[in-house]
């Protein structure tokens, strides 16, 4: 049942869940059948091997679990760390602050450097941490790459570099949730030692997987880790990796038939062109909202990010109202404010299968809110800059030449 019909498409603006191409959706229109006969672990196969291109890494080894991103967090910690293990985490968004939370809730020593949010993670508190930090007490630094309730995206090239500067041996653990399929994301030459990412964000899928990659450091690690862990156990996966089934129990088979499409049209368009597509919908994006006058919520320059734009709302508004508005008479879904932000600020998706006319729509649709909850933005503004923007840097469909 459609709850609230509504003439025309869902606009869907909010940074995951994403639209989802109709290729994909006619991939994952299937009977189920059985994973354990000859033929499903090809596919299985190409999947993991393929996935990984996502990652840029060769030495990693893709892990595909049916679950979601928060699932990808449990796995990443729980193989490679034991209870007690200290780590060092930055809880800079409401996603940064859910995976400190499980940190904390599976027994893990917590160092959690905070800063306001909007602002990314204090690579300076890392620094004096990891330089006082003799006797190696420290196991983990997590960061979140791309903190989706801010825009805020943080390097990982800044944080392997002083990890090595201080020639500390921790772990390297990054939540890509946000980021990887959009943002470059570089696991080998980081040295990343475990990266995930949940279905729903960049490859425009169903909520449903969790993709997981862990470095040979990582999978040494998860030989001595003393964390429980069951469904998430690497070693199970690994043990059916290795006899060629692929699946300790039962894998979600239409979620990895619409995994091979999505690969297949990401790769299709060539993975450095899919983000000059994301930067470019993000630069976009941030004209429009320079245009209306309105800031970011994100601090400074360095962090933002090209999957999610948080539009701050001037005070006395309410940026609830915005979402409320867009969705019930524009029909465009945007994200809200979360936690601390609450009211504060909307968000903008620009992740995973969208083009420059999809985008002008939801722009188009913001001004239109905007206005509608008082905010009171030059019609077309938003618009203009976009347009003139995306006229401007927008190359031909490769296909199409
Ligand atoms: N990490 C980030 C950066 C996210 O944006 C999200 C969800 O939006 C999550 C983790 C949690 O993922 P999931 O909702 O798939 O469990």
């Amino acid at each position: 049942a459609d709850y609230f019909p509504a003439p025309g498409r869902n606009h869907l603006f909010v940074p995951g869940p994403t639209n989802i191409p109709d290729k994909v959706i006619q991939a994952m229109a299937r009977n189920n059948e059985d994973h354990r006969s000859p033929a499903f672990p090809t596919l299985s196969k190409t999947c993991l091997e393929d996935v990984k291109k996502l990652f840029a890494t060769e030495k990693g080894h893709a892990f595909i679990f049916p679950s979601t991103g928060t699932g990808g967090w449990e796995s990443a910690l729980t193989n490679t760390l034991s209870p007690g293990d200290k780590i060092v985490s930055f809880r800079v968004g409401q996603f940064s602050l859910l995976w400190i939370d499980q940190m904390q809730r599976l027994n893990f020593d917590v160092d959690v450097v905070d800063s306001e949010w909007g602002a990314g993670a204090n690579l300076d508190v890392l620094q004096s941490k990891l330089a006082s930090d003799h006797g190696h007490k420290i196991k983990a630094v997590c960061v979140v790459h791309n903190e989706t309730s801010t825009g805020v995206t943080n390097s990982i090239a800044k944080v392997r570099e002083i990890l090595d500067r201080n020639r500390h041996p921790a772990l390297l653990l990054v939540d890509g949730v946000s980021s990887i399929g959009a943002i470059p994301f570089k696991f080998d030459e980081w040295r990343v030692d475990v990266a995930l990412t949940g279905s729903q964000k960049a490859l425009s899928l169903p909520t449903g997987l969790a993709v997981v990659c862990a470095s040979p450091k990582a999978l040494e690690a998860a030989k001595h880790a003393k964390s429980t862990r069951v469904f998430f156990d690497w070693g199970d996966y690994l043990k059916f990796f290795e006899n060629g089934t692929y699946w300790p129990y039962t894998p979600s088979i239409q979620l990895l038939y619409g995994l091979r499409a999505a690969l297949d049209i990401l790769f299709q368009e060539g993975l450095d062109q899919v983000y000059e597509r994301h930067h470019r919908l993000a630069e976009g994006t941030r004209r429009a909202v320079a245009a209306w006058g309105l800031k970011l919520a994100t601090k400074d320059p360095q962090w933002k990010s090209n999957t999610v734009t948080a539009v701050m709302v001037p005070p006395g508004f309410d940026s609830g109202e915005v979402v409320k508005v867009a969705w019930k008479k524009y029909n465009l879904s945007l994200g809200v404010g979360l936690n601390n932000v609450k009211g504060k600020l909307f968000r903008i998706g620009h992740l995973g299968s969208l083009n420059e006319v999809s985008i002008l729509g939801a722009l188009a649709g913001v001004e239109m809110t905007l206005r509608d909850v008082g905010i009171n933005v030059t019609p077309g503004s938003g618009v203009a800059a976009a347009v003139e923007y995306f006229r401007s840097t927008t190359p031909m469909i490769k296909s199409r030449l």
